[in-house]
């Protein structure tokens, strides 16, 4: 089945104002009610990866986490999971961001990832590329190499992706909303 962008862009769902006034959340629930557009995303990132050199994924607490167990299946590679602060058991190491107002925190255990490691970090979305960027960071701090980041859909406009890319780590992203 060959990807259509603009099939899978029509089965993601804007709600505006959630969940907060002046947040179009750009809802992707109806993805996993929908197999076709499922298979095509999966099959997208899937063919990316396949005969490249990614050792491990990093997946980002939750929806990263839905279609990125999918591709470490199907590329036959460990999956690791950035969490939210005060998910993960064991020894782990936490990165704190800035958020529009406040912090928020990931954090990987300690045994995830290690020298040598080539990791691609996958989230659901880029915003303001805020979550991905301290995954990165724990990721360096493990000892590893962040590959790439990828995400399903960009929000180009809030210069997330630009920002990362300034960081040094390539981006991929299947869908841009404006
Ligand atoms: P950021 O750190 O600003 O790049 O935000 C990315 C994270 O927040 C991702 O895990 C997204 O799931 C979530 N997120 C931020 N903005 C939106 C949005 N407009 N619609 C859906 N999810 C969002």
């Amino acid at each position: 089945m060959s990807y259509d962008e603009c099939y899978v862009k029509s089965v993601i769902r804007t709600i505006p104002d959630w969940p907060e006034p002046g947040v179009q959340f750009r809802d992707i629930t109806p993805l996993f009610k929908d197999p076709k557009a499922l298979r095509m995303i999966s099959d997208a990132f899937i063919q990316r990866y396949i005969d490249s050199e990614i050792t491990h994924i990093a997946s980002i607490d939750a929806r990263g986490f839905l279609i990125s167990s999918i591709m470490a299946y199907h590329l036959n590679i460990p999956l690791v999971l950035v969490r939210k602060k005060g998910k993960l058991p064991g020894e782990t190491i936490h990165q704190e961001y800035k958020l529009e107002y406040g912090t928020a925190a990931v954090e990987m255990q300690l045994d995830a990832v290690t020298e040598g490691d080539k990791v691609l970090v996958f989230d659901d979305l880029i915003a303001t590329g805020g979550t991905i960027l301290a995954a990165c960071s724990l990721i360096k701090e493990l000892g590893a190499e962040v590959y790439e980041a990828a995400a399903l859909i960009d929000l180009p406009d809030l210069q997330g992706s630009s920002k990362i890319q300034d960081a040094g780590v390539p981006v991929h992203s299947l869908l841009a909303f404006e």
